[in-house]
């Protein structure tokens, strides 16, 4: 997995809540209540469904405790229910008692930590539901619901990005996987300064070794290879083939000297083990920290040319590339970016133009969130909300000359989805720039109708009429190639 990134859809604790789950929560017509509290007690994120259980209609909830919002009575079960999550539970639940209209109803409240990637707590979600008879079965059932609604769309997206994104001789990541995931991470550098390296590996005078026993054993010294380097690393970093007998790691979250460490870790623990038939094998190491600014391409050389240093001064070495001026250090701020549209490989259809629309469009919709998630006053939220509706705007026109152009023979009808969608987002954004919606409800759309749902589904139908491009995949032609 790349690392880092705290995806929702990774287990929490004993939880799982995949991001789509999570996206369907928040839907207007969700019947679930549920909301996202920070470590200061207040709601961040609440959807309709929690206003209505808690007899607050078309209230906001965001900005509000839970001592604003109940009795004294349902606040301290909340409260054991925190406790137990501030002392390391995954989740805790309780059988709340509300008065809705004269009447009183009993609410099946569970609670679940939401962890950062360090695995410090974040904030805690809130899924409520009115109790059935039998209250203990209400909550495994919603668990069970949220699971099983999400596992079809999970295994695929599973199954193919395994296929897509695996090199098939040592099983670790290839090239185009890497360069997804050296995307995101570099997003995420840019936007918070989290540090990123970068190992370039290379075995020492491999040649020979085919020359010597033959193609299979070569082949199986990589199989080895990758093996070992895989145990050897840590949970957050990933390595991938980059071709023949060289091979990339890449460690977010990771300043130069810790980087250099790792490298020298797994130099060593090449150098000390047995290799059947070969016997041993040593392995040379560039590493190299993301400067601010740098592109993959830069940053990639001068990895490359700390490699060409270590081959040069005797193989079976790490060299590290010079900080350049200006780099980020480690210790930078951390934002409780908990919540993360994820790009998948899955979600490409190979052609350039439509796919970097859609991830610019992941990359806002994040972006919009992370602002949310830390609290920014309002004028710093509305020009980020602009630049999401105006590459929404852009994407579409883009979108519609390439499936046009294709022959996508249901190109007029999809024409219609993007004008209604585009009607809609530009009623809604009316509405928050009046303040009669929040800033949460402009996310919930963006993000669920239009980033989520039009392009992992509608935009589905158009795929396969794209797909004799996919061979020319986007992209791997900007990788620094030709060392080969
Ligand atoms: P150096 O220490 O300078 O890196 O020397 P080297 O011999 O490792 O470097 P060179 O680039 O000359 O040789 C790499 C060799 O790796 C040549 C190529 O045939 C071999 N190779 C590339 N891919 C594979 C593969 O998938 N399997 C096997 N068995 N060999 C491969
Ligand atoms: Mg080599
Ligand atoms: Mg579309």
């Amino acid at each position: 997995m790349s690392g880092g990134t705290l995806l929702v859809d990774e287990v929490v604790g004993e939880a799982l809540v995949p991001m789509a789950g999570l996206l369907r929560l928040l839907m207007p017509t969700s019947a679930v209540g549920f909301a996202l509290k920070g470590l200061d007690g207040r709601y961040r994120l609440a959807n309709p469904a929690i206003e209505e259980l808690l007899c607050r209609p078309g209230e906001r909830l965001t900005g509000r405790s839970e001592e604003e919002l109940m009795p004294a009575a349902a606040c301290s079960l909340l409260a054991e229910c925190d406790r137990q999550i501030l002392a390391g539970e995954a989740s805790a639940w309780a059988d709340v008692e509300l008065a809705c209209s004269g009447q009183n109803r009993h609410y099946s409240w569970l609670k679940m930590a939401i962890l950062a990637p360090d695995r410090t707590l974040q904030a805690i979600a809130s899924l409520v539901e009115p109790a059935r008879q039998q209250a203990s079965l209400a909550i495994p059932e919603t668990l069970r619901r949220l699971q099983e609604a999400n596992r079809d769309l999970q295994q695929m997206v599973i199954e193919l990005e395994l296929v897509a994104s695996t090199d098939r001789l040592t099983g670790a990541w290839n090239r185009r996987r890497l360069e997804e995931s050296v995307h995101s991470e570099m997003e995420r550098m840019a936007r918070y300064g989290h540090s990123l390296c970068l190992l370039l590996i290379d075995v020492d005078r491999f040649k020979p070794i085919n020359d010597q026993y033959g193609h299979a054993v070569g082949d199986a010294v990589l199989q080895r290879l990758t093996a070992l380097l895989q145990a050897a690393l840590r949970k957050v970093d990933s390595l991938s083939r980059w071709g023949g007998e060289e091979f990339v790691v890449l460690c977010p979250n990771t300043a130069r000297a810790t980087a250099a460490a790792v490298a020298e870790r797994l130099r060593r623990e090449v150098a000390t083990a047995h290799f059947a038939t070969v016997d041993n094998v040593t392995v040379s190491i560039g590493v190299a920290e993301c400067a601010t600014g740098e592109s993959w391409e830069e940053w990639f050389a001068r990895a490359d040319a700390a490699l060409y240093r270590a081959k040069s001064e005797g193989r079976n070495q790490v060299r590290v590339a010079p900080e350049l001026a200006g780099q980020w250090g480690s210790g930078g701020y951390v934002v409780a970016n908990f919540v993360q549209l994820v790009w998948r490989a899955a979600y490409e259809c190979g052609n350039e133009i439509i796919d970097r629309g859609h991830r610019q469009l992941f990359a806002d919709a994040n972006r919009l969130l992370a602002a949310m998630l830390s609290d920014q006053p309002a004028e710093q939220l509305g020009p980020i909300v602009d630049q999401l509706l105006t590459d929404v705007v852009e994407h579409f026109r883009d979108e519609e000359a390439v499936i046009g152009a294709a022959g996508f023979p249901a190109t007029a009808e999809h024409l219609l989805l993007h004008q209604a969608l585009t009607a809609e987002a530009h009623r809604l954004l009316d509405h928050y720039r009046s303040g009669t919606r929040g800033v949460g409800d402009v996310f919930q759309f963006l993000a669920y109708e239009v980033v989520t749902k039009h392009m992992l589904g509608a935009d589905r139908l158009f795929f396969d009429y794209l797909r004799p491009e996919a061979a020319g995949r986007p992209g791997t032609a900007t990788l620094p190639g030709g060392r080969r």
